[in-house]
């Protein structure tokens, strides 16, 4: 398989080098040359078929031409090794929990995916070691970081804002040692994310390391979301739920919700989808007036989500050939303030007892307003709550809800990071060093 740049730019290339590179070199974000559409009779099948099988299924349509099939199943069911329920949360809304995995979040996905896949390929071809860097406000950091884990080849540097990410976050990116160097930074996360960029930028860095990134324009760590849209799906087809499907996406960068579009031009019958934004809502924007006009993100309880410019929006234009009208057929938007947000997690704890998270509060508050008679919603549960334990207890009135013991293990670990301050001289000379 081919994949373009969505500035078209850029050479055509191989899986391996968009993987490789993450961003292209005209900065356009990596296209898969084709879509397969699965025929009618493997959705017939899917009901009987398990996650993995599902998953790997979805993944040879993608990666099936470049990779081995043993290896590349073997990448699936590593990566896949914890389940994704459909929870029903009332009779026509469901949640799809994608926080069962080591961090909690549906990150861990793209992440582990990612970090296999990079390291066969660092295996096979002898490269030298690779430098993932990514700058975190919070949940990419610990995906990521755990994702990479002990991968062999790889060596993975977050960036991260002193003092503005939750201990509990801290603490699932800063324990780990081997591997993984934590950077504190001295400043916002839009510095830390100026930092990555300028080190993808600088020749004598580029020349020296061979540098990559971990967020979602890597095609390693986005493609591999379609999988759980299709097992989702399943799931619901067991439960003949699966017709007139609404599909809402808690949406930051637009990576999720991505995927999801993806799977649906493999045919997955989801009749539409949904972006929920926060007070962060350019995209909502672009489908109210068809102007695309980003601006600085503004921080919120769903902290995740704050993201101004979403880097994925880039694809969707790409999907939909900047067809406006087709993109508004498929997707509609909804945004919520912190207050709404916090009533959400109150109210369906106290009427359902589902206790929400702030991301999938969104999710949940936009297929209450946009669901129409006889439609089934579904909506991502993009993280576990109590990885936003403060917010939570005081939108539920409740005090110490239950923390799991994967996230309580992470709390007991040492702190190990360097700081730095927010100067890109000081950043090179400690890569360097
Ligand atoms: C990253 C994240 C999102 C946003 O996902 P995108 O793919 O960036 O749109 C939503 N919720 C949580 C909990 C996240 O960590």
């Amino acid at each position: 398989m081919k994949y373009y740049s969505t500035n078209k730019k850029a050479p055509l290339t191989g899986l391996q080098e968009a993987v490789v590179r993450g961003l292209a070199p005209d900065k356009g974000l990596y296209m898969p040359e084709r879509i397969k559409c699965f025929p009618d009779d493997f959705f017939r099948r899917l009901p009987n078929m398990t996650f993995l099988e599902i998953s790997y299924a979805v993944a040879d349509a993608f990666f099936g031409e470049d990779i081995e099939p043993e290896i590349l199943k073997s990448i699936v069911y590593e990566t896949l090794d914890f389940d994704m329920p459909v929870v029903s949360v009332n009779r026509s809304i469901f949640s799809l929990e994608l926080f069962h995995g080591p961090t909690l979040a549906f990150k861990d996905v793209g992440a582990r995916f990612m970090a296999r896949m990079l390291g066969y390929f660092i295996q096979k071809e002898g490269l030298k070691q690779v430098n993932v860097l990514v700058a975190t406000s919070g949940d990419t950091g610990s995906a990521v970081a755990n994702g990479f884990l002990g991968v062999e080849g790889i060596h993975v540097y977050v960036l991260y804002p002193k003092g503005k990410v939750s201990p509990i976050q801290e603490c699932q990116f800063t324990t780990l040692g081997r591997n993984i160097t934590a950077i504190e930074i001295d400043g916002t996360f839009d510095d830390c994310q100026a930092l990555v960029k300028a080190a993808f930028m600088d020749e004598e860095l580029t020349q020296q390391f061979q540098l990559t990134s971990a967020n979602s324009i890597n095609v390693a760590r986005f493609l591999p979301q379609a999988f759980y849209y299709f097992y989702a799906y399943s799931q619901l087809a067991v439960s003949g739920k699966a017709d007139h499907l609404v599909v809402c996406v808690p949406s930051g960068n637009f990576g999720n919700i991505t995927a999801g579009l993806f799977a649906k031009k493999m045919g997955l019958p989801v009749k539409r989808f949904i972006a929920a934004n926060n007070k962060n809502d350019v995209f909502l924007e672009y489908l109210r007036t068809g102007k695309y006009l980003p601006r600085p993100s503004v921080q919120t309880v769903a902290n995740a989500m704050d993201v101004g410019d979403p880097s994925n929006f880039a694809r969707i234009l790409d999907l939909y050939q900047n067809d406006y009208n087709a993109i508004c057929a498929d997707i509609s938007g909804f945004r919520y303030l912190d207050e709404d947000i916090l009533a959400a997690i109150g109210s369906c704890y106290e009427s359902t007892g589902y206790l929400l998270d702030p991301h999938g509060a969104c999710g949940y508050l936009a297929l209450k307003e946009g669901l129409g008679e006889n439609e089934t919603g579904l909506f991502l549960e993009t993280a576990h709550p109590a990885k936003f334990k403060e917010t939570v207890e005081k939108a539920i009135n409740v005090r110490n809800i239950a923390v799991p013991d994967k996230l309580k293990a992470f709390m007991q670990g040492r702190k190990q990071s360097v700081e730095c301050s927010k100067s890109f001289g000081a950043l090179k000379s400690l890569l360097l060093r």
